[in-house]
């Protein structure tokens, strides 16, 4: 508002007009030019006045001016939306209304310290808003001093998100915290091989206390400086390379006991290794022990194995080979590659081989264990016998995962045996079987016949006047005789009868599926027979039989005895005779 400098308003004399006129014209013009300033200045003070208003308003901080009881006085358009409210309707309540009730009392304190003090005062407030979710925030306050009044403005910024990250930030700093205490593996920070931290597991794995590592170089847990520098090289190419670190390396522990490590490092940032370096300690003492132990045994077991002279195989429940030491291969004449993978079926003589497969598969939890001999065939074609032991491997819930034997050849033994078997059964002499053969071929037949209600017959018989022949022609001659006499049985005698010599010039033959009456008809061809042959220097050599058949319920003794009654019948009744249960009576 220009307000015109009256100059009509002044009455100047007669002489003085034209110089005055002059001067006053010249004063017009200054003030024209002063009134110009003015109007300028004005106008600048009113924009700046609006700069103000809208730097006021839009301000990001919330303004309040609050009278001495907390009314709000002032509001900028800021702190109205951070109260949720319109400005109009703020003016004149209390600040208070919109602070949390447990923060309210801390508020109150800001509020007082601002107004009675002349610096800056710094609170925070947390405001609980209806229908909105809570928001924190952080207040700076001034006091301000007119004459009638105490007043003060209060500058509010909202850190909500701040406030939520930072408890967010504590959360998860005391998860790892706990983390860190109750994790099993040594874990700690090291800065320039400095340690930085540590937690409970790393000084229990270490013997150390925490202040004993904290702030001390990590070199007093190694062995050597060797040991120290190369863990230091190694996990930094690691890290340079893929990020991470990880070495196995023997520590010392405060006790002087060393422990064999797994040392994993990371960076913090993996752009600047200088912030420090994480670590976890894992102590592999008890596995490496038990490593070591198993390759002790391990060479323990395999130098048996591979040394020994015995066959040593494993295979699976169908008969596929996965295992044979040098002994199987160089019997078989096999290289190992030909026959792992490969069934055991055509090692096995074709005529044994379906049994023995069912044999050794047989292997299981409720038979873990069996013998077998049979006839393998080796790579010459060469057929010979082996004896296997073979067992179950077994899982831990008793299923078969594999077989395993070990075997050896019994070839040569198998015909000791044989032959063994044969000295001990047959009469030298003759050939025949002897006694004790027969007597226990007796007790199984007798058993069968029992069993199945078959016939079976006894023929004894005892040469006539043999005693003769010795005195006369002597006993080698006497011998000769005997085998011809045998011979001369022998050869009509059915496979199934059981021709023995059951003394020195008495005989026995049982005969099986045979009647009291068949038995009886055999003896006389057999008598017959020595009639033809032989003769000794026109002598006739006979002989007197006794014939029975087996009645039930008899015992062994028993029915010898009637054999040897009917044999003595016939010696009675003149020799050269058969007596039996059907030719007469004992
Ligand atoms: P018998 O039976 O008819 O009553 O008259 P025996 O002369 O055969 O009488 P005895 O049974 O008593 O005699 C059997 C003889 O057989 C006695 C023994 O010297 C002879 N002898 C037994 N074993 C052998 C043998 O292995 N070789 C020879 N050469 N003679 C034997
Ligand atoms: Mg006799
Ligand atoms: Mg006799």
């Amino acid at each position: 508002m220009k307000k015109p400098i009256e100059i009509a308003a002044l009455s100047p004399t007669e002489q003085e007009s034209p110089r005055l006129v002059h001067e006053l014209q010249v004063h017009q013009v200054e003030l024209e030019m002063q009134n110009e300033d003015l109007a300028r200045m004005r106008d600048q003070l009113e924009q700046s006045l609006e700069r103000y208003v809208d730097l006021y308003d839009f301000a990001p901080v919330g303004y309040f001016t609050l009278t001495d009881d907390g009314i709000i006085r002032e509001v900028n358009l800021t702190g109205a939306a951070l109260l949720g409210q319109e400005r109009e309707r703020l003016i004149g309540r209390g600040f208070g209304l919109f602070v949390s009730k447990e923060t309210l009392p801390a508020f109150r304190t800001f509020l007082n310290r601002v107004l009675v003090g002349t610096s800056k005062e710094f609170g925070e407030a947390n405001l609980s808003l209806e229908k909105l979710p809570p928001r924190y925030l952080s207040l700076v306050g001034v006091g301000l001093k007119t004459e009638h009044e105490r007043l003060c403005r209060v500058a509010t910024l909202d850190i909500t998100e701040h406030h939520r990250m930072e408890v967010a930030l504590q959360a998860s700093e005391a998860r790892l915290q706990s983390i860190l205490r109750v994790a099993p593996v040594g874990i700690g920070v090291v800065r320039d091989r400095i340690i930085q931290d540590a937690n409970d597991a790393l000084c229990r794995l270490t013997g150390y206390t925490r202040e004993e590592l904290v702030g001390r170089s990590a070199r007093q847990l190694y062995l050597n400086d060797e040991d120290f520098d190369w863990v230091g090289l190694e996990k930094y190419r690691q890290i340079v390379e893929r990020g991470i670190g990880t070495v196995e390396v023997r520590w010392r522990r405060q006790d002087g006991a060393s422990i064999d490590i797994i040392l994993s490092s990371a960076p913090l940032n993996a752009a600047d290794l200088a912030q420090g370096v994480t670590f976890t300690v894992l102590d592999i003492t008890e596995r490496k022990q038990a490593e070591e132990l198993l390759k002790l045994s391990e060479a323990r077991y395999r130098a048996i194995v591979e040394g020994q002279t015995d066959l040593v195989y494993r295979c699976l429940p169908d008969g596929t080979l996965t295992f044979v030491n040098v002994a199987y291969c160089r019997y078989f004449g096999r290289a190992p590659e030909d026959l792992l993978g490969t069934n055991i079926a055509p090692l096995v003589l074709d005529t044994d081989r379906a049994d023995t497969l069912a044999q050794v598969l047989s292997c299981d939890a409720g038979h873990p264990n069996n013998i077998q001999e049979h006839q393998v065939v080796r790579a010459d074609g060469a057929h010979r016998w082996m004896q296997w032991h073979n067992q179950a491997v077994l899982d831990d819930d008793n299923a078969l995962i594999e077989i395993q034997g070990i075997g050896r050849d019994i070839t040569e033994q198998r015909a000791m045996e044989l032959e063994l078997h044969r000295l001990a059964t047959t009469d030298l002499l003759t050939g025949l079987f002897n006694r004790r053969y027969l007597l226990a071929v007796l007790e199984t037949e007798i058993e069968r016949a029992r069993r199945h209600g078959r016939p079976l017959a006894l023929i004894l018989f005892d040469l006539d006047h043999f005693k003769q022949i010795n005195d006369t022609y002597g006993h080698d001659q006497g011998d000769r005789v005997l085998q011809a006499v045998v011979a001369q049985v022998r050869g009509r005698l059915r496979r199934s009868d059981v021709f023995a010599r059951w003394g020195g010039e008495e005989f026995l033959i049982l005969a099986p599926e045979t009647t009291g009456s068949d038995a009886v008809a055999l003896a006389e061809t057999l008598r017959a027979a020595l009639h033809e042959r032989p003769r000794f220097d026109d002598e006739l050599v006979t002989a007197s039989f006794g014939v029975t058949a087996y009645q039930p319920e008899e015992t062994l003794d028993q029915w010898l005895k009637r054999a040897d009654e009917w044999m003595y019948a016939s010696k009675r009744q003149g020799r050269d005779r058969v007596s039996g249960d059907k030719v007469g009576v004992p």
